[in-house]
């Protein structure tokens, strides 16, 4: 008996025997010598033919190989074992698990009443659950204005129908919380989470429970969009506009573009939840390609904060050789004020470390990295110069490098330098930093986060991370400190990011309706005329997003077309050159070469990391499937132009690439 397809399975290559998935029936006649099988894990259900489909899909679309894609795909460790091994593993696994705190999940009626919209979205979601291949459905909805809980009712209902739910999330760091939540809500329900952060062993243990229809929950990073789960019901993406949905490297994949894919695939629901949306998914909306949900009101009646834009083209002049202040006086004075009422105020600056560059005043040295085109930045902390980008680090000079002037001075700021400004300007607030530096020990951003939930901090400093999904109860004062810089960037997405990222930074202020009234999210900026910022003071997502859309209508940028970037890096930037100017050649002798623009290679904004020069070369189309087409045809030829290209170190495709 040939086992099916999905079967998982060893197979011998060479003297060792490797994880393998059977993917087709034999042909009836092979054209080569067909070795026999190794062991056929037996003991494990078959893959689902959807869940092939899904595999099958995001190798060709993302041009990787087919096998490649599907390992990846796959718990490491089910890799490493035996059938043997497995079944051991599965002796162990087939307890009872433990289950969060009784029998029966909470009860509808002990749940608190939904508002108009918050119905109004749960009855759209049963509407596509209805449907035989529903549209993605956009869920619209301000911070705060109650997503999570639609997630949570659409969830009971899929489980309710013996179906299971797919939730992910951007970033592990926003697991716990949502993790807590779906447990609280499902405690006669099995959870398990697929995150990179699990062990080895935790995350097989997990994948299989999924894969075995024992966990009904699946809550995970960009990696669960893969999950085994055949009797999937409900696909939720939570903040789905996140940039850290799109795998950066080997299969560059969006898994919120594959999670739309499957529930298609599937005819399931896919719920795509955001306060500031992708302008791809706005766009598909627009189109009729999806639909939408809105929910513009907080919970409880709760107000936006209100947001106030400070001109620093309007204070007075630092005297000659002094830094300007970090914070303008109004703003120092409103968190004063805050802090006398014991309210807590949360300061955003994107940028980690103390100081971005070091500088020498006598000769103009700067803490370059000499194996990358980035400066290293300064951590007072451990007093390194580290590269943000290769890793590289040394201690700080005591002197130049260059000239021996022992007077090296520290430009800019970054988060390090702001929490000891604001522990000099606000002399006994408590302070708190959460940045990549100060949360990589186990646990130490759940205990810093803690410290601020209880009321341990007056003013938290941090980056990005801080913006992001946290329910702070007793924040009533967010402010940018130094946002301006994305508003002149060369990525054309910058500015769809940074407006997220305002937005969602206002979110964390003013969510205890209680305190929602007297909120603030305060902007520092030269330019307060700017569009993108009057749109932020209006809350007017739609405002910023029709500008937005109407400048890549006119660029000709996504999503108005479809773009995929060939990326080269070696060692010489002159071989990297030559491999992509040769694979340009190699695609006008393709027939499909006149449906695709390719333009002349170019460097990225960061042109070299870890010593390798990269180039990169845009080809863009305006319609998708002529893309695909000619790409699948191309990639395959790039192979060839490789061989012919000595020194090259690597090269890749990125389709639907985030940054250009
Ligand atoms: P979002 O995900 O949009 O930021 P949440 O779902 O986290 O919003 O809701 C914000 C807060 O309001 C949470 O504390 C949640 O428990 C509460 N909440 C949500 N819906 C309701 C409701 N219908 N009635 C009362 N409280 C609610
Ligand atoms: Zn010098
Ligand atoms: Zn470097």
């Amino acid at each position: 008996m040939v086992p099916g397809p999905g079967t998982l399975v060893r197979v011998p290559l060479g003297r060792s025997t490797r994880l393998g998935v059977v993917w087709d029936r034999p042909a009836a006649r092979a054209e080569v010598a067909l070795r026999p099988l190794g062991e056929v894990f037996s003991m494990l259900p078959p893959l689902t033919p959807a869940w092939l489909r899904l595999v099958e899909f995001a190798a060709g679309y993302y041009q990787r190989g087919l096998g490649e894609l599907a390992l990846a795909a796959l718990p490491p460790e089910l890799r490493r074992l035996d059938g043997l091994q497995l079944a051991r593993r599965l002796a162990r696994l087939d307890r009872p698990p433990a289950r969060a705190g009784g029998d029966a999940d909470a009860r509808l009626e002990e749940l608190p009443e939904l508002g108009d919209e918050q119905a109004a979205a749960l009855e759209a979601v049963a509407v596509l659950a209805g449907m035989a291949s529903p549209p993605a459905l956009l869920l619209h909805g301000v911070t705060g204005s109650g997503k999570t809980e639609v997630y949570l009712r659409a969830a009971a209902r899929a489980l309710a129908s013996g179906r299971q739910v797919l939730v992910l999330v951007p970033e592990i760091n926003l697991t716990p919380q949502l993790e807590a939540r779906f447990a609280a809500r499902f405690p006669a329900h099995r959870l398990a989470s697929q995150h990179s952060a699990l062990t080895p062993a935790q995350r097989l243990a997990n994948w299989l429970a999924a894969h075995r229809g024992q966990a009904d929950l699946v809550l995970g990073t960009r990696m669960a969009v893969f999950a085994s789960l055949p009797r999937l019901g409900l696909v939720v993406v939570d903040e789905e506009h996140d940039a850290s949905f799109k795998q950066q490297d080997g299969a560059r994949y969006s898994a919120r573009d594959l999670a739309v894919y499957r529930g298609r695939l599937e005819g399931v629901p896919v719920l795509l939840g955001s306060a500031t949306p992708s302008l791809e998914t706005w766009h598909n909306v627009a189109e009729g390609r999806y639909r939408a949900a809105a929910m513009t009101a907080r919970v409880g009646g709760g107000a936006m904060p209100r947001v106030r834009l400070l001109d620093m083209a309007a204070l007075p002049r630092a005297p000659a050789g002094t830094q300007p202040p970090a914070l303008a006086p109004a703003l120092r004075a409103a968190i004063e004020q805050r802090i006398a009422r014991g309210e807590q105020s949360l300061l955003l600056l994107n940028r980690r470390g103390y100081a971005p560059v070091l500088h020498c005043g006598a000769c103009g040295w700067k803490s370059g990295c000499p194996h990358c085109s980035a400066w290293r930045v300064f951590h007072k902390a451990d007093r390194t110069l580290r590269c943000h980008h290769c890793g590289f680090a040394e201690r700080v000079p005591r002197a130049c490098p260059e000239c021996g002037n022992l007077d090296l001075g520290a430009v800019g700021r970054g988060t390090e330098k702001l929490e000891e400004q604001m522990a000099a300007l606000l002399p006994g607030a408590r302070i708190a930093r959460i940045d990549a530096d100060t949360t990589r020990g186990a646990g130490a951003l759940a205990e810093r986060l803690a410290a601020v939930h209880a009321g341990d901090v007056d003013v938290l400093v941090g980056t990005q991370i801080v913006a992001k999904g946290h329910d702070f109860r007793r924040v009533t004062l967010v402010a940018a400190v130094n946002p301006d810089g994305a508003l002149f960037s060369s990525d054309f997405r910058a500015p769809e990011r940074l407006f997220a990222l305002l937005m969602q930074a206002a979110g964390r202020a003013g969510r205890d309706a209680a305190q929602a009234a007297g909120s603030e999210m305060w902007v520092q900026t030269w330019h307060p005329q700017h569009a993108l910022y009057r749109a932020l003071v209006a809350h007017d997502y739609a405002a910023f997003a029709a500008a937005q859309l109407g400048e890549r209508r006119a660029a000709g940028l996504p999503p108005f077309t479809h773009l995929a970037l060939l990326r080269a890096e070696a060692r010489d930037a002159a071989v990297a050159d030559g491999f992509l100017r040769d694979a340009a050649e190699a695609a006008a002798a393709l027939p499909e070469g006149d449906a695709v623009t390719i333009y002349p290679p170019v460097p990225p904004p960061l042109a070299r990391v870890a010593g390798l020069e990269r180039l990169q070369m845009l080809v863009e189309s305006r319609s998708r499937s002529a893309l695909q087409r000619f790409l699948a045809a191309w990639v395959p030829a790039l192979h060839g132009v490789r061989r012919t290209r000595r020194g090259l170190a690597r090269w890749a495709v990125d389709v639907d690439p985030l940054a250009i």
